[in-house]
């Protein structure tokens, strides 16, 4: 049995390179199910399909066709044949995707690939984070945790090398995300039974070590 740790957290928290750290000195694996919704963002963007339209989000599914690694010393994501690591992160893209998550019958889809990726683990444990992971992906994983800072420092993290408007620009965006966000997902207060990391201040290898420790 592959031991879980589940971790979420709003936009900016540091979840993803906290996580894929854990996982690399615990000796992991690392799911970043985040991915799965920005690479179908992406997919459709790049089809000319628009995402909120929902009839068409779901007919595009079966065509949908991406690959996420779980090896967090080698982190990609393919849509098809094409490497979407790097673009999938794009402002633009993160602009898309929470319509996109909303979508019921995306959630399924996405989380089935999940379960499978997460049984057929070969290494002892997964790091999995998200939004719903210690809710609804793996609610009965033995580590669970909330990963959160205060607004201020999760934009100034997410912004660190923006300034001015540009800064402004990226801490409403990212404010906007977790609004859309938490309408679908619970990940701004924890569910019962999962700890709270409040990292606000804490820097990034203590924080690291506080993952691993649990
Ligand atoms: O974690 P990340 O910011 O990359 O996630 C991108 C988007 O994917 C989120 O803003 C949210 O809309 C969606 N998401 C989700 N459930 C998850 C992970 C991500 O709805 N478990």
């Amino acid at each position: 049995n592959v031991f879980v740790v589940a971790v979420d957290g709003p936009a900016g928290s540091g979840k993803s390179s906290v996580s894929k750290a854990a996982a690399k000195q615990l000796g992991f694996a690392y799911l970043d199910t985040g991915a799965a919704y920005r690479a179908l963002a992406w997919y459709l963007d790049d089809a000319g399909i628009d995402g909120g339209n929902t009839a068409l989000v779901i007919a595009s599914l079966p065509g949908f066709d991406y690959r996420i690694g779980t090896d967090p010393d080698e982190y990609f994501v393919l849509v098809g044949s094409t490497e979407v690591t790097d673009a999938i992160r794009e402002p633009r893209i993160s602009a898309l995707v929470s319509q996109v998550a909303r979508v019921p019958e995306v959630r399924t889809f996405v989380n089935n690939l999940f379960r499978t990726i997460i049984a057929s683990t070969e290494k002892p444990g997964i790091v999995v984070e998200g939004r719903d992971i210690t809710t609804v992906v793996a609610p009965d994983a033995p580590v669970r945790i909330l990963l959160t800072a205060s607004e201020e420092v999760r934009a100034a993290r997410r912004g660190a090398e923006l300034t001015g408007d540009a800064a402004k620009t990226a801490a409403e965006a990212l404010a906007k995300r977790d609004r859309a966000d938490s309408a679908v997902t619970e990940f701004m207060t924890a569910a019962e039974g999962v700890y709270t990391l409040d990292s606000t201040h804490l820097d990034f290898p203590a924080t690291i070590a506080a993952v691993v420790e649990r």
